[in-house]
């Protein structure tokens, strides 16, 4: 364990519904990912699996059900309080600022705790994870390539330091070998910070290389349960 200090905590949704207006689309999902794990969250197009995300975000407020960050209720919190409190989201297309330097889109990652906090600690650590990002460290955001892009938006996650992270399929669009580097970097953040994953993937034998669980997503429920190999 590097650095942070803090105690980490895991993320328990219990019974939650989320609908879209009257657009119900998550009818009673219960998931839990403990300090130290990745759970893979997969199913087709359209399963819900975004919605889960936001849901438990504080992107989208749930309809019923609870979403806990350890022992703490936050599902009436805000996305700006959970983020606070421990949360980081990674959104589908890797949303950098595109004229923004690489560094400061690092430092705006960083802004969700106090800059004295141990920021330049924080910043060599998401770095060390994806040392290409040192090399580009002045270079526009936009003028990198997909997974350098999708790198450095979970470099800048991670400069919240947070507990929970959760991922909308990071591999979109990348080439396998650049997937089986992100994956890898999330097999790190689980093995060395004890981080709880929740990774949302279409490309399931990524996900399935590095997910200690896998729940399986259809029509707003989770509809089967197990460890890859199962
Ligand atoms: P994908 O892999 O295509 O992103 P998904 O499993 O993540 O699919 P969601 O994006 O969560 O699924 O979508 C679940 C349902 O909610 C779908 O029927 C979708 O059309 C609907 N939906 C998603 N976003 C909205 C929105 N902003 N307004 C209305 N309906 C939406």
């Amino acid at each position: 364990m590097t650095g942070d200090q803090r105690e980490k905590f895991g993320l328990t949704v219990t019974g939650m519904h989320a609908a879209y207006d009257r657009l119900a689309v998550l009818h009673g999902i219960d998931l839990h990912v403990t300090p130290g794990e990745i759970l893979a969250l997969v199913g087709a197009n359209g399963a819900g699996k975004t919605s889960v995300l936001r849901a438990v975000s504080g992107l989208l407020r749930p309809t019923k059900g609870t979403v806990k960050l350890g022992d703490r209720d936050v599902t009436s919190f805000g996305a700006e309080k959970i983020a606070a409190i421990g949360l980081a989201h990674v959104p589908e297309n890797r949303l950098v600022f595109p004229t923004l330097s690489v560094d400061d889109n690092l430092v705006l990652g960083g802004y969700v705790r106090r800059k004295d906090d141990g920021f330049e600690r924080r910043r060599e650590e998401a770095l060390a994870l994806f040392p290409r990002l040192k090399d580009r460290i002045n270079l526009a955001a936009g003028a990198l390539s997909g997974g350098e892009q999708q790198m450095l938006a979970m470099a800048r996650a991670l400069m919240s330091e947070p507990s929970v992270i959760i991922l909308d399929e990071p591999s979109l669009g990348l080439a396998p070998k650049v997937v089986g580097e992100i994956m890898a970097a999330l097999g790190i953040l689980r093995d060395t910070k004890g981080l709880a994953v929740l990774l949302v993937e279409q490309n399931v034998r990524a996900a399935f290389k590095v997910a200690d669980r896998v729940m399986v997503m259809d029509r707003g429920k989770v509809v089967a349960e197990g460890t890859p190999a199962d």
